[in-house]
């Protein structure tokens, strides 16, 4: 049987609490045990998961403050500040790849640094990406913000193709993005591999050769044509990666001239390279 689940707001941490199991009986508040979504409470004697209440949302914070709830109310500050920073980090968030300038070279190593001069304004940490030296992009940073790290790097991937070799945090930036998480460091690194391994080898099916039928393979407009037409016959793809399933029409499409890489929507790992070649 598994242990009841209390609202966060209903929840009394100066309450005893029995055992069902062993009769054991202790104060909930000295039982405590915190994870990052939930806290559970635990027998002091045989260890069976008494109680589990987790983490209150935004919504129930709001909700029990309106209902009165002291702890609610104090709590309300809080969420308001949150949602303040995750609206700013939104509005200065890299979506598209599109959004990034064009950059000469055929081995682009991005900096993943890190600005905190205005920490003691109270303001925002400011992830910034460069490329020698240059500024390409910046936008807000999160606390162990690793999962962003791998966005970005796919957001990257699809802009700069197979050039984009590696995306290098600074020492400034790795306390900041890393925190406490010991995974961290090892998914930067096996990040960074998975890139290296599209530049060298690709799986069986990567490439796709298409032939030009037309046989005026500099026309532009021809290209994209007989391009997209090989791209829709690729019909249903999936992600080994992330799970995802769609049509290869609807998966996003990068590059120009005689070639076009096939992303997933989802994590944006290239899928497919099409490669058009002389009748
Ligand atoms: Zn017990
Ligand atoms: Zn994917």
């Amino acid at each position: 049987m598994s242990a009841p689940i209390r609202n966060y707001y209903e929840y009394d941490r100066t309450a005893s609490i029995v055992c069902p199991g062993c009769g054991w009986s202790g104060v909930c508040s000295e039982n405590e045990d915190y994870f990052s979504e939930v806290m559970d409470i635990r027998c002091g004697s045989c260890d069976r998961m008494l109680l589990i209440v987790p983490f209150p949302t935004h919504a129930e914070t709001r909700k029990a403050a309106s209902e009165g709830n002291d702890a609610a109310i104090g709590n309300l500050d809080y969420v308001e500040d949150r949602e303040a920073f995750f609206a700013r980090a939104e509005e200065h968030s890299l979506t598209s790849a599109s959004d990034l300038p064009d950059l000469m070279g055929d081995d682009l190593i991005i900096e993943w640094d890190f600005d905190d001069r205005e920490k003691a304004e109270k303001k925002d940490s400011w992830t910034v990406l460069r490329h020698e030296r240059q500024e390409i992009w910046r936008e807000v940073a999160f606390y162990e913000g690793i999962k962003r790290f791998e966005e970005v790097l796919w957001i990257l991937r699809e802009k700069y193709g197979s050039r984009m070799t590696e995306l290098r945090p600074t020492q400034a930036s790795i306390t900041y993005l890393c925190g406490d998480d010991l995974r961290a460091s090892s998914r930067i690194d096996s990040l960074n591999a998975e890139l290296a391994d599209m530049r060298e080898t690709q799986g069986d099916g990567f490439f796709v050769e298409v032939e030009d039928a037309d046989g005026q393979p500099d026309d532009p407009k021809r290209q994209e044509e007989e391009l997209r037409a090989s791209i829709a016959e690729l019909g249903s793809i999936d992600c080994s990666w992330c799970g995802w399933i769609g049509e290869a029409t609807e998966a996003r499409v990068n590059g120009s001239g005689d070639q076009r890489e096939v992303s997933c929507l989802e994590c944006r790992r290239p899928l497919f390279r099409l490669t058009m070649s002389d009748s």
